[in-house]
């Protein structure tokens, strides 16, 4: 029996429900009990767990780190559960009792390296949040800007960085993410198709010339949360001289010690 790809699965599941994706509808028509309570703050986002003797799926939410039933986090966290109970091999596990009732720890910027399950689980949940075929309509024919992201993500009730992330994988116009902490660059991620592989300074130091760097350096966040022109020169490390000067736009968020960074050529 040829297995159907995780994105197909979730994207089947949404097209019975409506915008912004009902999870605890989903949860209830499936006969799963969701739980939410405070579960301590270095513990777990969520948990999804079988009890056989009842033959019910069991998933707890940890209110205490910001699950909550409508808050951001605690959408994409349930998603992300629901992604272990449909994906059949993740479920088959847990009946088998071959799969411990696993502890899922959200990251802000939506990637998680560890596992495949993780990863398979961050699948289906940005499928199910945001279907592909209504997705690619918000964005066709239109011009890429850090507001659109931002308003996408409204109608998904999803962050903006995952918002980011989906329309990046989808393959629009070529972006770089990037994600940063305390002036250091956790990650990037870019499109395919994006220009440049690295940026100034690899993942070393966020780049001074840039709104993330004006966030780090100078505590300004006054060119936060619009789209900003910088220069390849400034952000990337370039092949040629003359691509130096080539304008880009940076839609950059910051909160507290992080930024999260949209680049892409303007
Ligand atoms: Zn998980």
């Amino acid at each position: 029996m040829k297995i159907k790809p995780i994105k197909t699965l979730a994207n089947e599941i949404a097209s019975l429900y409506t915008i912004p994706i009902p999870l605890l509808d989903i949860a209830e028509d499936e006969g799963i009990s969701v739980i939410y309570d405070d579960y301590g703050t270095d513990t777990f986002d969520g948990i999804t767990w079988y009890e056989p003797q009842l033959d019910t799926f069991y998933i707890h939410v940890n209110t205490e780190r910001g699950n909550f039933r409508d808050s951001l986090k605690g959408r994409f966290t349930l998603a992300h559960e629901l992604g272990h109970y449909f994906i059949d091999h993740h479920r088959h596990a847990m009946e088998k009792g071959l799969m411990q009732p696993h502890i899922h720890c959200y990251n802000p910027f939506g990637r998680n390296e560890n596992w495949e399950i993780e990863r398979e689980a961050d699948e289906f949940a940005a499928n199910l949040l945001m279907p592909s075929a209504q997705f690619l309509d918000d964005f066709r024919g239109q011009t890429l800007s850090g507001q659109l992201i931002r308003s996408v993500s409204e109608k998904y009730k999803v962050s903006f960085s995952a918002c980011a992330i989906r329309y990046m994988r989808l393959n629009f116009v070529p972006v770089m993410l990037v994600y940063s902490q305390n002036g250091k660059v956790k990650w990037q991620m870019r499109s395919p198709d994006f220009p440049f592989h690295r940026l100034r300074y690899g993942v070393g130091k966020v780049p001074e010339n840039t709104v993330m760097g004006d966030y780090f350096y100078q505590g300004d966040s006054s060119c936060c949360n619009q789209d900003e022109i910088v220069y390849a020169g400034d952000c990337f490390q370039t092949y040629r001289v003359e691509q130096n000067k080539l304008e880009f736009l940076e839609y950059c968020i910051g909160y507290k010690n992080n930024t999260f960074s949209v680049l892409w050529e303007k």
